[in-house]
């Protein structure tokens, strides 16, 4: 097929993600983390493909699994290296939450069958993760198939702003109502990404960890979007200090292989292991097809060695200094309501989103692609980006800040 075939057939016959068929959507999502096609991330997987392509991982091991978990527990937090190998994102929360049941039936507290999220998060589009995240979110339309889980407020104190204990009240009551129910908390650390782009005060979280030592609750923090530099240090939990705040189990995803192949990890604390193996079943219960796919475990490897060669931390604050100074003059504009940068994430806020095709005509002028949802215009770019790159990019969202606000979305359930 010539190109102009591929996309009328690509119109006609595929879904793409939050689109109906028909619409025109691309996206990268916040995984290329080194850039496209990286030559060495290229070169390790087409190294593997000539060796393995896949074997099952019931009963079997290969070289790329075990470098890879051996690579992720030697970055994960003190306590954590139990590595479970996930196909995506969603997959990876779901096994955490699945863990942290079988944790704690293991443990002798077999009612204890629920999780207590916060409102704003988002954990991923399959069942268990929708109904993690947001209830009024994204996913609200799902409600009837949806497991039912506890929600604590979302946190109110800003990144940089002084603690305000009351923050913690919500989930405080929470607990109290249900302790006996719940199994594990679940939060992104930091940074509530896709449902709110907002950065949250990290004491929060050292709260969190104290509530659930009290309560025999386990601890999981959705490092999916925010882990590996994004927010400057390689875990958002890390700004809560040394040890303040070290999950049970630990999510990531995205950013592992760069962007090129779909690959997550759940990452236990030794504790959760020994625990569910003592229990019965002794196996932990959860095995996908394609778990440990050889081709992704190598393009893991690879995209590890290049975050530990370069310094993303680095990276993330010059990132960081450069959006402060591009998009902190944006506040002034009549229809930004707020603006906020943390890491390599930069976020204007609007008071109401402009029209789809005048947002459209933005980024066919600048050749910046930006993917305005709900009210914010958001940019989370490679740590390859150049200062002048990332200029541009501030240069983007500034016209879309600029375009008059269009009507109101028809469908007030969901704006995407
Ligand atoms: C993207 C994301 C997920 C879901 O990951 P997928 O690979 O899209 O399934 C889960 N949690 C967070 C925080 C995310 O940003």
């Amino acid at each position: 097929m010539n190109p102009e075939e591929l996309l009328a057939y690509d119109r006609r016959h595929v879904w793409h993600p939050y689109a109906t068929i028909g619409d025109d959507a691309v996206a990268s999502w916040w995984c290329v983390a080194h850039g496209h096609n990286h030559p060495a991330i290229v070169e390790a997987v087409r190294r593997q493909s000539e060796r393995m392509s896949h074997v099952m991982f019931g009963g079997f091991t290969h070289e790329p699994a075990v470098e890879l978990a051996r690579r992720l527990a030697g970055i994960a937090p003190p306590g954590l290296d139990r590595v479970f190998f996930a196909d995506s994102g969603s997959i990876a929360v779901e096994v955490a939450a699945k863990m942290a049941v079988q944790y704690q039936r293991a443990a002798g507290r077999p009612e204890r069958c629920r999780l207590v999220a916060l409102e704003g998060g988002y954990h991923g589009d399959t069942c268990c993760a929708m109904a993690l995240s947001d209830p009024d979110g994204m996913h609200a339309l799902f409600r009837g198939i949806m497991p039912r889980h506890f929600f604590a407020a979302k946190p109110r104190t800003r990144f940089g702003a002084a603690w305000e204990a009351s923050d913690f009240d919500s989930m405080l009551r929470v607990v109290e109502e249900h302790g006996d129910e719940i199994a594990a908390m679940i939060c992104e650390p930091v940074f509530q990404a896709a449902n709110a782009m907002w950065f949250y005060h990290p004491r929060y979280l050292a709260e969190m960890r104290r509530l659930c030592d009290e309560r025999g609750i386990l601890l999981v923090f959705d490092e999916i979007a925010a882990g590996l530099h994004r927010t400057g240090p390689r875990w958002a939990h890390e700004h809560a200090g040394p040890g303040a705040a070290t999950p049970d189990i630990l999510c990531v995803g995205k950013a592992l292989t760069g962007g090129h192949l779909t690959l997550a990890a759940t990452i236990a604390s030794e504790r959760v292991a020994e625990t569910i193996s003592r229990g019965r079943p002794s196996a932990f219960m959860h095995g996908p097809t394609y778990m440990a796919n050889p081709l992704a475990c190598a393009a893991g490897c690879a995209s590890l060695d290049l975050f530990a060669a370069g310094d993303c931390a680095a990276e993330a604050r010059r990132v960081e200094a450069r959006f402060r100074a591009g998009l902190a003059p944006l506040k002034a504009l009549p229809n930004v309501a707020d603006v906020r940068v943390l890491g390599a994430v930069g976020v204007a806020e609007l008071r109401a989103m402009p029209r789809a095709e005048d947002v459209r005509r933005v980024i066919l002028e600048t050749g910046v692609w930006l993917r305005p949802f709900a009210n914010f215009v958001s940019s989370i770019p490679p740590f390859v980006a150049t200062d002048a790159d990332l200029d541009r990019i501030c240069e983007a969202i500034r016209a879309v800040c600029e375009l008059p606000p269009g009507p109101p979305p028809d469908d007030p359930d969901f704006h995407e």
